[in-house]
């Protein structure tokens, strides 16, 4: 129904009304409220001039004039005449959470304006519209308002080129689930713009290749992004390794063809320029091109160095952080990374040898006051501890290694630096995992909430 500057009425001024009164004003009605009381902010509307308010009990001479009529008083008689009085004119009305007095319903609705999706259960179970209505909302990316008005700003272009309906409706079906789209989506107008009138002219649906470079997170699917499981339902190719978990594999596209690229430490399956070199070799061809990484892509994964290739080559790509496995582990493992009693600051680093050392900053690592998160240090753990111990740090100072954060596979396991490395040995703990180092991880014992905090042979 078109509101635009239709007067509108609601009785009845409480937070429901309230609620309604947000509705009608984005749909730009005129507003008219009746009601002895009012809400703080129904008032301040008023006083502002954005709504008229009738400061009494309803009476049937309000209906005059009225284009529709919203009742919200929660007192049923007064609901109940609202509503006959009406339908007696014949104006539509609703009465908030009672379908019998109601000539219409306000579904829970969707809103990527211009497109709107309405979720109805007719009045029966407004909770579970409200469910689904939610799992809708996760689903249907936050952009796709700006995909609905910039298809919209083609489409008379699009009926000219292609007046005939089956060529107009395949070459819709390619731009809008084409990589065009996830561009719009994903705030790249400019671009979008450009390859449109491209694939205007050429008359094809564009099918330029590029490359998603996606932080799939620390391994549990529930901590994905929203665009990384939209890009992985997309994907024509996906780049994988040992990082990536096997139950977020199963969430990409199932006719996806599937690379696997390895990189168990000592024993790359790929090494790093020759997977830089496919990447833009599948994305040449067309391809949308799903590089999945664990955790956050430009946090330890070489992320910066897969994309150079591309910008070399002019490739599109887009980056789609993760969260890194050390805000995972933190988090699952009940150890905040900071504390205002214990840590100022949390350093990442990473415990990789590198021609054949260790190469950190140890006088800033051992200063008191932070955390310190090791990636990559479970096969260097003796030598790590004996550092920070050699370097000033006492031996006494609480440590922790997490393995699997955040999967159901999880252990952590709670030391000092004086015997983490003999416990990692004693559980069994082989990557990935993380050391942390801080008094922060004597907190495991009180907040840790996943899984079992381990520390005694
Ligand atoms: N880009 C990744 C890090 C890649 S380096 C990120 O942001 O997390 C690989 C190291 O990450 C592993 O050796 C391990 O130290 C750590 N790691 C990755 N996933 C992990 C997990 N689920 N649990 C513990 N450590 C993990």
């Amino acid at each position: 129904m078109r509101l635009t500057g239709e007067s509108c009425l609601v009785v009845g001024a409480g937070e429901v009304a309230l609620r309604k009164v947000r509705l009608l004003r984005a749909a730009g009605a005129r507003l008219t409220l009746v009601a002895p009381q009012c809400h703080a902010e129904l008032r301040a509307l008023f006083e502002a001039g954005e709504l008229d308010w009738r400061e009494r009990e309803f009476s049937e001479s309000d209906i005059a004039g009225q284009r529709l009529i919203i009742a919200a008083t929660g007192d049923r008689t007064v609901n109940a005449r609202v509503s006959r009085a009406a339908q007696v004119q014949g104006i539509p009305v609703n009465v908030v959470d009672d379908p019998e007095l109601s000539s219409f319903i306000t579904p829970a609705i969707v809103d990527r304006s211009p497109l709107v999706i309405a979720v109805s259960s007719g009045g029966n179970v407004p909770v579970l519209a409200r469910l689904v209505r939610a799992r809708l909302e996760s689903m249907i990316p936050a952009g796709f308002g700006h995909l609905a008005r910039f298809a919209g700003s083609f489409r008379d272009k699009v009926k000219a080129r292609f007046p005939e309906v089956g060529a107009r409706r395949q070459f819709w079906e390619a731009v809008l689930e084409g990589p065009l789209a996830d561009d719009v989506i994903g705030g790249n107008e400019e671009r979008a713009r450009v390859a449109m009138e491209q694939a205007l002219e050429n008359g094809v649906g564009p099918d330029s290749g590029c490359v998603y470079l996606v932080g799939a997170g620390p391994g549990n699917p529930d901590l994905l992004t929203f665009r990384a499981l939209r890009l992985m339902q997309q994907a024509d190719v996906v780049l994988y390794d040992n990082l990536v978990a096997p139950s977020l594999l199963e969430l990409v596209r199932r006719d996806a063809e599937r690379i696997y690229v390895g990189k168990e430490r000592n024993n790359h399956a790929l090494p790093q320029e020759a997977i830089n070199a496919l990447l833009a070799r599948l994305a040449l061809s067309g391809k949308r091109v799903l590089r999945l990484k664990g955790g956050d892509p430009f946090t330890f994964g070489r992320g910066g160095e897969e994309i150079e290739t591309l910008v070399e080559q002019s490739i599109p790509f887009e980056v789609v952080p993760g969260i890194t496995s050390a805000s995972g582990a933190a988090a699952y493992a009940g150890i905040p990374l900071t504390h205002r009693d214990h840590a100022q600051s949390v350093t990442f680093v990473t415990g990789h040898r590198k021609d054949g050392s260790i190469a950190l900053d140890w006088p800033a690592l051992v200063r008191p006051g932070q955390t310190v998160v090791i990636y990559m240090g479970v096969s260097t753990a003796r030598e790590l501890c004996a550092a920070f111990i050699a370097h000033g740090k006492p031996a006494t100072t609480p440590a922790a290694v997490v393995e699997w954060a955040t999967c159901e596979t999880q252990r952590t396991v709670v030391g000092t630096l004086a015997d983490l490395s003999d416990k990692i040995s004693e559980f069994g703990i082989h990557s990935p995992a993380l050391i942390i180092v801080g008094e922060v991880v004597q907190l495991a014992d009180k907040l840790a909430w996943y899984r079992r905090v381990e520390s005694h042979t």
